[in-house]
């Protein structure tokens, strides 16, 4: 049983087939929508983020500070993490996209997203100081138990989600809707069709006015146009729970 937990915006707690704790993206302090802050962490094991934007790379560093967990993210950000303590390639494992990694027992594909981005570190908080080159990326994350889950990260639709689809097959797919950054209810609901998982997870929305989103159109396009795939709308701190035994 993997459970899959939103806690607001594009940060997600999942728990593995075994037990083992993985954070994506987790923005979690200055999150106004997050159900948990870093203080509220005493467990991790791997932390994935997709690129440097502040609300994505958001408390990472902090978390894998305090736990011990594994960094999974890009070289770029796997040197600004080194540049503020955790040993590049030791305490954090750097992919690029088309590049795996097994940690713990669980396999990590990193994938592409369409998403432009610098770095948004700690000196982008304290003197607005942007960094060159994160770049973005989303990844597929396989459990022990092999239940598949594709967290696209911030992405517009591309066509090769249909690769995605055919190559990883993923039993959830955790996608964005914002509309404004990245894919709205519309081009999500083509992103779903191309990708063709059981489960679709909505995410990075309703943090903010500016990326208000109704799920129902969404909803109405699956419903239509993709039976067999099923929408599951969480809140911030709701759990979706999956298995495929
Ligand atoms: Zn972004």
């Amino acid at each position: 049983m993997v459970s899959i937990i939103w806690l607001g915006h594009a940060a997600f707690k999942i728990v593995t087939d075994k037990g083992k704790y993985i954070y994506l993206d987790p923005w979690l302090n200055r999150n106004p929508v997050s159900s948990i802050k870093t203080k509220d962490i005493k467990k991790a094991d791997i932390v994935c983020v997709t690129h440097g934007h502040n609300d994505h790379i958001g408390d990472a560093i902090e978390i894998v500070k305090t736990t011990g967990a594994k960094l999974v993210c890009s070289p770029e950000i796997g040197h600004y993490a080194d540049s503020k303590g955790l040993k590049y390639n030791e305490a954090s494992c750097t992919l690029n996209i088309g590049g795996s990694a097994r940690i713990d027992g669980i396999t990590i594909h990193m994938t592409f997203a369409a998403h432009l981005t610098e770095l948004y570190g700690e000196e982008w908080l304290s003197e607005g100081k942007m960094l060159p080159g994160a770049g973005s990326a989303g990844y597929v994350i396989e459990t022990e138990n092999g239940v598949r889950i594709y967290f696209a990260g911030d992405t517009g639709l591309f066509t090769d989600m249909r690769m995605i689809g055919e190559i990883y097959n993923p039993n959830i797919a955790i996608l964005p809707i914002g509309g404004k950054y990245n894919m709205g209810p519309k081009l999500a609901s083509i992103a779903v069709k191309w990708i063709r998982p059981e489960i679709v997870i909505p995410m990075h929305y309703n943090t903010f006015p500016i990326i208000k989103q109704d799920t129902k159109v969404l909803e109405d396009y699956i419903k239509e146009s993709i039976p067999g795939v099923k929408l599951v709308v969480l809140k911030p701190g709701g759990k979706f729970k999956y298995s495929n035994t």
